[in-house]
């Protein structure tokens, strides 16, 4: 069974490395002779690289940066694209900023929310009673629903022109909803999986594996999510976003055997840009051509800008400190994150975070799982387009609001 939890974890990697549309690296052609070699080697440095693995996937020296789709590409010096460097760079200028008024702004709320999907993706919070407290029950992808609407009528309110990627409790952004892709396109999917294995007695245990006793909320985090968050940023990239806000809400401590959290007295809020690329994470080409526009755009830079604020926001607003990498409940900004010079924001290489061009945040305000947050969370205070919620969320987005208000204002 170890092998087959292997292949499990694995296969949901080899889902999003399934080539699709190449993307074309001409698209980047207006960035020759623009940087020189301290530039781009800095921005590796600090925000792109993670694990040195990732150096058998390019080379740099004074004239160029050249990217490979392997390291046996490399070694025979085949590159996918050359970019020509100069060793002077020009001085830059000052873009022309704009007013919110002018923005494009896409949200979206992070997972599917409601009673079920809330469940399977893991991401609720389900509290016993304890000393005479009532048990308390609620999910991360409702309070980011409800933080969502309330965000876009503070954006509107100044003129913003504001999408959101869903906007109801419970609902997919992938154009099939999880019981028609299961009826017809999930015996697909499998075949898809086993067509990488090579073993004809292995591929005929592990396709018997998924048909029979893989279950429904394995079956959905591992292969309909996925389809789940590139519709989400595809969505978002045809709308053409100034800004796109990922809306979450984090945990502290994970669930115990029963499902259930046991809450922390802990808090903290951070955010989360683009970057960090560890071992095995530019395998694919999709990866590799978005690592490119990550290392010659400033997208990283202007999502560091607006996250700063967003995060000085939520410690305001909400009195939740920042996070740092000394944090235990947070191994993975040491695993898999790199600091800003920004307190509390950090670069990780999320699909969102990578899949979604331009300036981003990627918002935790708060650890959902924290007592008293739990206390204010489980409350249905109001109602806002059809989901209850409770008045917490309307300090996040106020949070959220200032941020981006501070970030035009720059
Ligand atoms: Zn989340």
């Amino acid at each position: 069974m170890k092998t087959l939890s292997l292949f499990f974890f694995l296969s949901s990697f080899y889902l999003w490395a399934q080539p699709e549309d190449k993307l074309s690296y001409q698209d980047f052609d207006s960035y020759q002779e623009i940087y020189s070699f301290s530039q781009l080697e800095k921005k590796l440095t600090f925000y792109l690289k993670k694990h040195s693995e990732i150096e058998n996937y390019y080379h740099l020296d004074k004239n160029t940066f050249k990217i490979y789709a392997s390291l046996t590409d490399k070694k025979k010096d085949v590159p996918e694209y050359i970019l020509r460097l100069i060793s002077e760079p020009p001085a830059t200028k000052k873009k022309t900023d704009k007013k919110l008024s002018e923005l494009r702004i896409a949200l979206d709320p992070g997972h599917l929310g409601g009673p079920l999907f809330s469940r399977w993706e893991s991401r609720y919070i389900d509290m016993p009673a304890k000393k005479g407290k009532p048990s308390m029950t609620f999910n991360e992808g409702d309070l980011a629903l409800a933080t969502a609407f309330e965000l876009k009528i503070l954006l509107e309110t100044q003129g913003a022109k504001v999408f959101l990627t869903r906007n109801a409790s419970g609902q997919s952004v992938y154009h099939k909803s999880f019981f028609l892709w299961l009826e017809e396109d999930f015996l697909s999917a499998v075949e898809k999986k086993i067509s990488l294995i090579t073993d004809p007695a292995e591929k005929s245990t592990v396709k018997c594996w998924w048909l029979t006793q893989t279950p429904l909320a394995s079956i959905f985090r591992s292969l309909y999510n996925p389809l789940d968050l590139k519709a989400r940023a595809q969505k978002i990239s045809h709308f053409s976003p100034d800004i796109s806000i990922m809306l979450h809400y984090n945990a502290g401590a994970a669930n115990d055997l029963n499902g259930q959290n046991q809450g922390t007295e802990k808090n903290f809020c951070m955010a989360f840009v683009p970057g960090s690329f560890s071992k095995g994470e530019l395998q694919n080409q999709e990866a590799r051509y978005h690592f490119v526009r990550l290392l010659l755009t400033p997208d990283i830079e202007n999502s560091i800008k607006l996250s700063r604020f967003v995060v000085e926001e939520f410690v305001e607003k909400l009195q939740v400190p920042p996070v740092s990498e000394s944090v235990t409940s947070a191994p993975y900004l040491k695993n898999f994150c790199l600091a800003t010079s920004a307190k509390g924001v950090y670069a990780r290489n999320l699909n969102l975070t990578r899949l979604v061009p331009g300036t981003i945040c990627f918002g935790e305000p708060l650890y959902q799982d924290n007592y008293q947050e739990s206390r204010l969370l489980s409350q249905k205070d109001f109602v806002i387009q059809g989901v209850a919620a409770p008045n917490r969320v309307k300090k996040v987005a106020q949070a959220y609001f200032q941020g981006i208000l501070r970030f035009c204002e720059r």
